[in-house]
C-alpha cells in the first residue's frame, strides 16, 4: 500500500502527476571573514549576472501568459539589481570589511529596506523595499547554490505542494501545467480554495503535513472530491484514482446539458442562481455556466493584481467590463475587502493577532476614505452600463452601514453635479457576515436593498473557528442549527420589509445546505461558477413546499449538524 494522506478536498477533480515543491528553501548562512576579497566581488558579480537572467526570463513569460502590466512587477526587480549605488555599496563592503559575499549584500539591502519601510505613508517606498526583500533572496540563492521554486515557469504537468498559498500565487498558477495543488493548511473557505474552484483546478487543503510526506518528483494521486492524496500510487491507485474522474467528468457532461435551462424546483418555483467572480476575466466561466447574475464580484483583486492603487479610471473599466459582459443581468460589486487573508503590497497594514478580527474591508474605507470614494465614483460612473448592485463588506453596525451610504450619496451628488449620467436604480445592500448584523438583520433591513449572507465569515464568527485553520475545522459547521437559524432570521427579516436575501458564502453552493436554503425560501444563491449547474440539476429534484418542512424540522426539532444532515438526506432520498 502506498502512502495516503487525508485533506479537505477543496475543489472538485482529481489528477495523477509528479510533485512540485513550492517551498521555501533554506537560504541561511554565516558571516565569515575572506582575504580574496576579488574573488568575492566575482562571486557577487556572478550571482548577479544569474538572478537578472532569471528574472529577465520570468518577466518573459509573465508579459506573455499574463500580460504586460502584471511583468512589470519584474521589471522592478530588474531596475534593484542593476542599481549602481546599491551594488556598489555591496562591493565597497566586501572590500572594506573583508566580508563573505551573502553577508556584504545583506548588510546593504537590510538598511535600504530599514529605510524606505520607515517612510510609512509612502506606499511606492513601501513597494520597493519589498522588491528589494524579494531580489535579496533570489541573489543570496545564487550565491548558496539553492534553487529557488519558480511557479510561473512551471512548464510539465505537476501537483504544486505548499505548506500554504496564498490568493496571489493561486492567481498565477497556469492550469495547463499545474493540475492539482495540496497544501498543509487551510480549509474549504480560504480564498485559495475559492480561486481553485474557479480556476477549475482540483485542490486538497489542511492535510497537516503533505510537505514533509513528499519530495520533488515523485509521483502523486489527488482526489479534490475526497480529499484524498496518494504518495507513489500503485498502477491500481492510479487507475481507481483516474475512475473517480472519469465518473465526475461524466456527471458533469450531464449538468452541462442544463446550461440554457431555467432554475426551478420540482413544483416550478424559480431560485437565481449567481456567480462569484474576481475579475472581468471570470465572465467567461459565470457564462458558460448558465450564471443567471454576478452575486458578488470581489473586487479586492482587481487592488490585488496592480502594482499600486487602481485609479478611478482602471476601475471604472472593470467595472464596466462587467456590467457589459451581463448584458443587463444584475452584478452585485462588493466594495474592497482587503485584510484577513488578502494583502496590498502597497497598502501596508499593520500586523495583528487576529487580522480576521481586525482592521479589514469596509473597516478600512471608511478610514482610507480618498480610496474608498474613488472606489465609489468609478461604480456610480459605470452604473449606466448594466444593472449595478453595490454591497458593503464587513458590516457591523448601522452606524457604519449610514457612514458608507452617505460617502456614496455625496459622490453621487458630486458626480450629478458635473454632468455625469447615473444609473437612478443601483440597489445598495451589505453582506451580513458578522453575527451582531444578522441578530439585528430586521433593523438593518428597513435601511438597505438587500442582503447576501457571507456564511464563510459568518460561520467562522458565530462558531469562533477560524475558516483557515483546519485543526478546529470540525467546528465550522454550516449545518449547525444555530447558523441555520441565523439565515432563516435574515431573510424572513428582509422578506418582512419587502427586500430580497441572498447568500454568497461557499454554502450557497454546497450541495447538502442547498435543499434547506430553499426550504427557508432564499431568493438568491452566488457561488463559484463552477458550482452553478451542478445546483440547477438538484434544484430541479426537490419540492420547494417539502424543503419548506425540512428547514422547519432542522431548525426546531435537530440538536447538532449531524442531525440535519442525516433529515437532509432523508428528505432529498
Ligand atoms: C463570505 O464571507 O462568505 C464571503 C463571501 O466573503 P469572503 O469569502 O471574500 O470573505
Ligand atoms: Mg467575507
Amino acid at each position: 500500500m502506498s502512502n495516503m494522506l487525508k485533506g479537505i478536498g477543496a475543489s472538485d477533480g482529481v489528477a495523477v502527476a509528479k510533485a512540485y515543491m513550492l517551498i521555501e528553501p533554506d537560504l541561511s548562512f554565516t558571516k565569515q571573514t575572506v582575504e580574496d576579497s576579488e574573488g568575492e566581488v566575482n562571486r557577487l558579480k556572478a550571482a548577479l549576472a544569474k538572478a537578472t537572467e532569471e528574472i529577465t526570463a520570468i518577466r518573459d513569460k509573465a508579459a506573455t501568459t499574463l500580460g504586460e502590466e502584471e511583468a512589470q512587477v519584474f521589471d522592478a526587480h530588474l531596475m534593484v539589481l542593476a542599481d549602481p549605488e546599491m551594488v556598489s555599496a555591496v562591493e565597497s563592503n566586501i572590500n572594506d570589511n573583508k566580508v563573505n559575499a551573502e553577508s556584504a549584500l545583506k548588510e546593504v539591502t537590510d538598511m535600504f529596506i530599514m529605510m524606505f519601510e520607515s517612510m510609512e505613508d509612502n506606499p511606492y517606498m513601501q513597494e520597493r523595499a519589498a522588491d528589494i526583500k524579494d531580489v535579496t533572496k533570489r541573489v543570496i540563492s545564487h550565491l548558496l547554490n539553492v534553487k529557488l521554486p519558480n511557479p510561473s515557469m512551471i512548464d510539465e504537468e505537476v501537483i504544486v505542494i505548499a505548506h500554504d498559498l496564498t490568493p496571489s500565487d493561486t492567481a498565477q498558477l497556469d492550469r495547463r501545467f499545474v493540475k492539482a495543488f495540496v497544501t498543509n493548511i487551510g480549509g474549504r473557505t480560504s480564498h485559495s480554495a475559492i480561486m481553485a474552484r474557479s480556476l477549475e483546478i482540483p485542490a486538497v487543503v489542511g492535510t497537516m503535513s503533505i510537505t514533509d510526506s513528499v519530495v520533488e518528483g515523485q509521483l502523486l494521486a489527488v482526489n479534490g472530491i475526497t480529499g484524498e492524496v496518494i504518495v507513489e500510487p500503485t498502477e491500481e491507485e492510479q487507475a481507481t484514482v483516474n475512475k473517480a474522474g472519469a465518473d465526475y467528468a461524466a456527471l458533469k457532461a450531464e449538468w452541462d446539458k442544463l446550461k440554457d435551462a431555467k432554475t426551478v424546483t420540482a413544483d416550478g418555483k424559480h431560485f437565481e442562481l449567481a456567480a462569484n467572480i474576481g475579475t472581468p476575466k471570470d465572465l467567461e466561466g459565470v457564462n458558460n455556466n448558465g450564471g443567471e447574475a454576478v452575486g458578488l464580484y470581489r473586487t479586492e483583486f482587481l487592488y490585488m493584481d496592480s502594482p499600486e492603487l487602481p485609479s478611478e479610471d482602471a476601475q471604472f473599466e472593470a467595472y464596466k467590463a462587467v456590467l457589459e459582459g451581463m448584458n443587463g443581468k444584475p452584478v452585485v460589486v462588493r466594495t474592497m475587502d482587503i485584510g484577513g487573508d488578502k494583502e496590498l503590497p502597497y497598502l501596508p497594514l499593520p500586523h495583528e493577532m487576529n487580522p480576521f478580527l481586525g482592521y479589514r474591508a469596509l473597516r478600512i474605507s471608511l478610514v482610507e476614505d480618498d480610496m474608498f470614494r474613488t472606489q465609489l465614483r468609478a461604480l456610480l460612473r459605470a452604473s449606466v452600463y448594466g444593472q449595478l448592485r453595490i454591497m458593503f463588506p464587513m458590516v457591523a453596525t448601522l452606524k457604519e452601514f449610514r457612514a458608507a451610504k452617505a460617502m456614496l450619496e455625496e459622490e453621487k451628488a458630486k458626480l450629478i453635479a458635473d454632468g455625469v449620467v447615473i444609473a437612478d436604480d443601483i440597489q445598495v445592500g451589505i453582506m451580513i457576515e458578522i453575527p451582531a448584523a444578522a441578530v439585528i438583520a430586521d433593523k438593518f433591513a428597513k435601511e438597505v436593498d438587500f442582503f447576501s449572507v457571507g456564511t464563510n465569515d459568518l460561520i467562522q464568527y458565530t462558531m469562533a473557528a477560524d475558516r483557515m485553520n483546519e485543526r478546529v475545522s470540525y467546528l465550522y459547521q454550516p449545518y449547525n442549527p444555530s447558523i441555520l437559524r441565523l439565515i432563516k432570521h435574515v431573510i424572513d427579516s428582509a422578506h418582512a420589509e419587502g427586500k430580497w436575501a441572498g447568500m454568497c458564502g461557499e454554502m450557497a453552493g454546497d450541495q447538502t445546505a442547498v435543499p434547506l436554503l430553499v426550504g427557508l425560501g432564499l431568493d438568491e444563491f452566488s457561488m463559484s461558477a463552477t458550482s452553478i449547474l451542478k445546483t440547477r440539476s438538484l434544484m430541479k429534484r426537490l419540492d420547494s413546499t417539502k424543503m419548506a418542512e425540512l428547514a422547519n424540522k432542522a431548525i426546531n426539532d435537530c440538536d447538532t449538524a449531524e442531525e440535519v444532515v442525516a433529515l437532509v438526506e432523508e428528505y432529498t432520498k
